[in-house]
């Protein structure tokens, strides 16, 4: 099939991957088949009259009767909720389901596409945090691919092709450091959502900015890369690159790193897996590394950064835990982005949370939600005795 005839859907679709995904589809003519949003109807009624999709999703119920006035006589499908992400995810009527929305509600829509057969662009990172035992386990048995956007994970996939049967020693998994890299635990005490919300390099959606500033991001993308790339912890080195220009590399067992450069623009793993195995235009710039003259490459700091330390510990004892620390973490970042708890508070609450929240072993989708619902619950608990 030409990736010109390729159909997509996007869950997502307002969000900062989900725009620049539609860029990259604008671009290249792909078609699309569905649209989801959580409650900017403004925004994905627009899309759906310039995109013409079959269906779309308000995930948010109060907003369907807006957003049913915005497409009147569009002969556009609308459905609500996690019911309607479903179906959109298991229609089976597109090629690939881009699964861009934020957060482990993206859990379920992924696994709905892999039983329809449909292969997943994945940027929802928290699906494979939480659940990733059960997507990769479900994706192999039903020979769906998962090609990832997240561009560290494009890069080592990137850097794996042409390498089927190459045993890898390790991953180099890049991190920019955020916007408080230097800092420490002292310093960042009075830190508020605004300051959180300035990344250095990239421009993202708000919850993900700010698990940058904590490095939980790393964290999430630590487990990330476990699952997708079946690797042993031990296996996975992360580097402080501040530069965001080399997005992550693999060393083979002959000791040979290859990585993959480019400028930070998210629009270059958007396409790469929405066009696999193609490599066309792109709607981004040139990469000039004498602009940049040097790159630097540093340890991260652990101590400061407790989120990633907890996010790594959850990942070796395996289980529930990744869902509860990934649960945890998204209930604290929605207080903390109200300023209603502290910067530090993120880590201390996840750490809390991690050890005090029961664990067990990962079978069903329903003990994931379980776990994830008394890792919110037990923060929620934390931040009202304070
Ligand atoms: P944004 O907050 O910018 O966008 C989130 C999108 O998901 C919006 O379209 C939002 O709709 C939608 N959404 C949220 N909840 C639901 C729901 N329950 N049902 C349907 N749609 C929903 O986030 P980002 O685009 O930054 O990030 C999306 C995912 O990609 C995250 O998991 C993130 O970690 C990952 N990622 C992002 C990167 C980036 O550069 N932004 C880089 C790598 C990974 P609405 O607009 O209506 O709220
Ligand atoms: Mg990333």
């Amino acid at each position: 099939m030409s990736f010109v005839d390729k159909k997509v859907a996007v869950l997502g679709s307002t969000g900062s991957i989900g725009t620049q995904a539609l860029e990259v589809i604008e671009k290249h003519g792909l078609q699309v088949t569905a649209l989801a949003a959580h409650s900017n109807i403004t925004l994905l009624a627009e899309q759906a009259k310039q995109f013409h999709p079959q269906t779309v999703c308000i995930f948010n119920e109060e907003k369907a009767d807006d957003l049913r006035k915005l497409l009147a006589g569009e002969g556009i499908e609308i459905l609500t909720g996690m019911d309607g992400l479903c179906q959109i995810a298991g229609s089976g009527r597109q090629d690939i389901v881009l699964n861009s929305v934020v957060g482990m509600v993206g859990l379920k829509p992924t696994l709905t596409a892999i039983d329809a057969g449909t292969d997943i662009a994945l940027a929802n990172k928290e699906t494979l945090v939480a659940g990733g035992a059960l997507v990769m386990q479900a994706a192999a048995a039903r020979g769906v691919t998962i090609y990832p956007v997240d561009s560290e994970h494009s890069a080592i996939f990137q850097s794996l092709q042409g390498n089927a049967g190459n045993k890898i020693r390790q991953i180099i998994l890049t991190a920019s450091g955020g916007p408080f890299f230097g800092k420490k635990k002292a310093d960042l005490t009075h830190v508020r959502a605004a300051d959180a919300l300035k990344h250095p390099n990239w421009d993202m959606g708000a919850k993900i900015t700010i698990d940058s500033s904590t490095l939980m991001n790393k964290g999430l993308e630590f487990i990330e890369a476990k699952w997708l790339f079946d690797l042993d912890p031990s296996q996975i080195e992360i580097v402080v690159h501040r530069q965001s220009v080399l997005h992550s590399a693999v060393e083979f067992e002959d000791y040979a790193v290859i990585g993959q450069m480019g400028v930070p623009d998210m629009k270059i793993p958007i396409q790469y897996a929405l066009l696999y195995p193609h490599r066309v235009d792109c709607p981004t710039r040139h990469l000039s590394l004498t602009d940049y003259g040097s790159l630097t490459f540093e340890k991260p700091d652990l101590e400061t950064f407790d989120c990633l330390r907890a996010a790594i510990d959850a990942i070796t004892e395996g289980g529930l835990r990744p869902a509860i620390v990934n649960g945890a973490n998204e209930e604290a970042v929605a207080h903390f982005l109200r300023d209603e708890i502290g910067f530090l508070e993120i880590g201390q609450l996840v750490r809390e949370a991690m050890t005090h929240v029961e664990g067990g072993a990962v079978h069903t989708y329903d003990e994931v939600l379980a776990a994830d619902q008394a890792a919110r619950a037990y923060v929620r608990e934390r931040i009202e005795k304070r």
